[in-house]
């Protein structure tokens, strides 16, 4: 099989993994080629929305595991192929040169074992570094991996990720039964607290060590949790493990198994409201347990869930745009970090009326239900909640909606 035919497969192969987003390398060229701190891995738009990266691909599609889930498991009759670590450099650099790629994102099936695998990826980045690569590589490090190799890897990637794969250890053991929590929770743990600690020297140089920080994925839809789970589990992974992104990918129905759910297309929408619900916890300062509740686990399709929040708490409601602090102002429909702070910015020297908001070009679509300024309502606002939520709406339910918040 030649290197194109290899590339066709292994680069299909690798599109339902959505961690492939770059960011926060801060390594710079020394003579080299590329540039690991310039603003993200060249990335394009799949048919379904996800982020597929020029040379996105698996180092094989030949997996030990059979996860119901996945397209690459063994019992699936699919094109295999498998690169060598050579032509993993060469298609890299190639590809770079032509100023097609900014990065390599290389992930893998497992293939004859973890080691051999990781052992692959791991010669594959040195051979790159070697070559005067500068440019950015994201690797996914395979649960079980040794932890010398993860140790080794680490000084030659800038970002890695370890997929948590699915929201629950009952799912995992459901759906993909070769795998434990603890085999995915071992190496991220062990980058994290090792990120925690990156001061020592290596080899008698300053010591680099996956500068961009740690992601992982969870499918959403496969398996029967609710978003409640899923955004406690995402806001977990940010607080005691320090990862830089959780992704969520829509389950893609492409297996045949009694234990996937029977779905016509991947529920993107969903997936969507849990981005936004993972905003909110990056950006807005809420709390998992403040979004969805036991009683309410899942988000609502039709309000974005910032909006759904307010709906839920009109006593906080209007608030008063001089006398909000930031965590407040986060906190209204319509007004997002950057407003919040023009807003702080101005309070300084004089009290904001509605015609000040307008001069600090503050649209007031969305917020207008929910502020007061100088005890002032906005032209527009209603007081009736059925009438808030229809204007929120703004058309047929969750078209608007599918934009990000604020
Ligand atoms: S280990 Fe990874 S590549 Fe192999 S079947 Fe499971 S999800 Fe697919």
């Amino acid at each position: 099989m030649d290197l194109l035919e290899k590339l066709e497969i292994l680069s299909d192969a690798a599109k339902y993994d959505v961690s492939c987003s770059s960011s926060g390398s801060s390594r710079r060229n020394k003579g080299g080629l590329g540039n690991g701190h310039k603003a993200g891995i060249c990335h394009s738009w799949s048919e379904d929305g996800r982020c597929i990266s020029l040379l996105k691909i698996l180092m094989t599609n030949r997996c030990a595991y059979n996860c119901d889930y996945c397209c690459n498991r063994r019992s699936n009759d699919v094109p295999r192929a498998s690169f060598t670590p050579e032509e993993v450099v060469k298609l890299t650099m190639e590809f770079y040169r032509r100023n097609y790629i900014e990065g390599l994102f290389l992930s893998s099936g497992i293939d004859p074992s973890i080691d051999e695998t990781t052992d692959r990826m791991l010669k594959v980045a040195k051979l790159l570094r070697g070559e005067g690569f500068h440019g950015y590589i994201h690797m996914k490090v395979i649960p079980g991996s040794d932890p010398k190799l993860v140790e080794e890897l680490g000084h030659y990637i800038d970002r890695a990720s370890v997929n948590i794969e699915l929201p629950s250890t009952r799912s995992l053991e459901l759906l993909a039964p070769q795998k434990t929590r603890k085999a995915i929770m071992a190496p991220m743990a062990q980058i994290t607290d090792r990120l925690m600690n990156t001061t020592a020297s290596y080899r008698g140089k300053k010591e680099t060590f996956i500068p961009a920080g740690q992601t992982t994925q969870m499918i959403i839809g496969a398996s029967g949790e609710s978003d409640r789970d899923i955004l406690t589990l995402g806001q977990a992974l940010y607080q005691r493990q320090g990862l830089k992104r959780v992704y969520y990918s829509a389950y893609v129905p492409i297996n045949q198994s009694a234990l996937l759910p029977k779905l016509d297309q991947p529920p993107l929408l969903r997936e969507h409201r849990i981005y936004q619900g993972d905003f909110l916890l990056r950006f807005y300062h809420f709390q998992a347990e403040e979004i969805l509740t036991d009683q309410d686990p899942f988000f609502d399709l039709d309000l974005d869930p910032k909006a759904k929040w307010a709906m839920d708490h009109l006593d906080l409601f209007p608030m008063e745009i001089n006398q909000a602090s930031y965590e407040e102002l986060l906190r209204i429909p319509g007004l997002g970090p950057r407003y919040a702070r023009r807003i702080l910015y101005a309070r300084r020297s004089a009290h904001l009326s509605l015609d000040s908001l307008k001069s600090l070009n503050i649209s007031l679509k969305r917020a207008k239900h929910f502020i007061t300024a100088k005890g002032k309502r906005a032209p527009g606002a209603f007081f009736d909640p059925e009438a808030i939520k229809r204007d929120l709406i703004g058309g047929p339910a969750g078209i608007k909606q599918l934009s990000f918040l604020p």
